[in-house]
This record gives structure tokens, C-alpha cells and sequence, in this order.
């Protein structure tokens, strides 16, 4: 249908390339001849990386971060402070704090936030289990490191609400980063600086 592929081979790889987001058709192209020009291991090696990673990639049981292995490698880590525990969206946020230096603590990821326009409500996340994790006991404090949006609030003030019964404290990151930016944006250093400098949080702040 397309007559500007000399083969279809060729535009099938295209229009895989083409589905992840930020690439175009002509950046598509360009890496799909790119890996065209590279020996059968390279390209192998590529594609086998990719189909492991779908089939063997697990998530971790307790803070559901990507993980090898049923327990993550932070979890599992008895030099991490069990005591606190870090909430954020996704995976790029555990990394984005993890690169920050400045948290010892473990981390939950909760898998998105609140967002009713999306239809994505608190069960579609990780909530339940976060409210679980400090039930258990040995939790003294939760950090809010959720991104500055109405979303993010939203979520916040959910789980506010839905750990006040629990004797732990809840602080959130400071928020020197501006509204609508999003955790794993932000530098190293302000990011850093703004879990070190949390405040507590009263459902509102
Ligand atoms: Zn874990």
C-alpha cells in the first residue's frame, strides 16, 4: 500500500519502530537501517533483549519496582533503613531519587496517580498494598515524592487519608520544583535537596 518502502520487510520494522512514543517515521527509518548495517549478533543480541526483558522481567512483591528477582535488590538490602519508605509514581521516579544520593530508605511505587479524566482510580494502583506495607508495623515514616500536579495532590490527600489511622508520619518532598513538573525532570540536585528538606504533611500542603 505504502509505495515508498522498497520492501515490506523493511516497513514492517518501520512501523514497529514508529509505535514507541517520541519516534517519527523518519526517525524510525533511520534506526531500523541503522540495525540493518550492524552484523546478525548485534541485531540478535537486540532482539533477544527485548523479548527477555517482556518475558522474565518481574515485579518486586514488596515496592513493586522492576525487579529480577521476587524481592528487589533495595528491598533485600539490609543496609536500607526499613523505616522509611519513599512513595512515587513509577520506576524512572525510584531512579531519578536513587541517583540523588540523599535516600537510604525503600521505596514504593504506586504505578501512576489518581486520575479520573483517565479513568485510573486508587485500586488501579498500588495503594492497598503501601496502607499493608505500614499496618504490618516497623514503618515509621512515608515521603509524598508524587509530581506537583492535581493529580499528584489528589493521590497524596487519598493516601493522607487513607493512612491516618496509622501511627506513622507523613512528610512530602519540598516543593522547589514547579507545579506540572514531573519527578523523573527534575536535576539531581534540587531533587535531592527537596527530600532532605521535606516537611510534613497535614492533607492539605
Ligand atoms: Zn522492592
Amino acid at each position: 500500500m505504502n509505495q515508498q518502502y522498497p520492501s515490506a520487510l523493511l516497513e514492517k520494522a518501520v512501523n514497529e519502530f514508529a509505535k514507541l512514543p517520541g519516534i517519527g517515521r523518519k526517525t524510525a527509518m533511520r534506526l531500523v537501517l541503522h540495525l540493518l548495517r550492524q552484523d546478525e549478533t548485534t541485531v540478535e543480541s537486540f532482539a533477544h533483549a527485548l523479548t527477555t526483558l517482556k518475558h522474565e522481567v518481574k515485579y518486586c512483591k514488596v515496592c513493586h519496582n522492576i525487579s529480577d528477582t521476587d524481592v528487589c535488590r533495595l528491598c533485600s538490602n539490609p543496609q536500607r533503613d526499613a523505616s522509611t519508605i519513599c512513595v512515587v509514581e513509577n520506576i524512572q521516579d525510584v531512579m531519578a531519587v536513587e541517583n540523588t544520593q540523599q535516600f537510604r530508605g525503600l521505596y514504593h511505587v504506586l504505578g501512576g496517580v489518581i486520575s479520573p479524566m483517565d479513568g485510573i482510580g486508587p485500586s488501579d494502583l498500588e495503594i492497598e498494598s503501601l496502607v499493608k506495607r505500614v499496618e504490618a508495623g516497623g514503618v515509621k515514616e512515608v515521603i509524598l515524592a508524587l509530581s506537583s500536579t492535581m493529580e499528584g495532590d489528589t493521590t497524596n490527600f487519598y493516601i493522607f487519608r487513607k493512612l491516618a489511622k496509622c501511627n506513622v508520619k507523613l512528610s512530602i518532598i519540598a516543593r522547589g520544583i514547579s507545579i506540572g513538573d514531573e519527578l523523573e525532570y527534575t536535576d539531581e540536585v534540587t531533587l535531592g535537596r527537596s527530600i532532605v528538606n521535606r516537611t510534613p504533611f497535614n492533607g492539605t500542603n
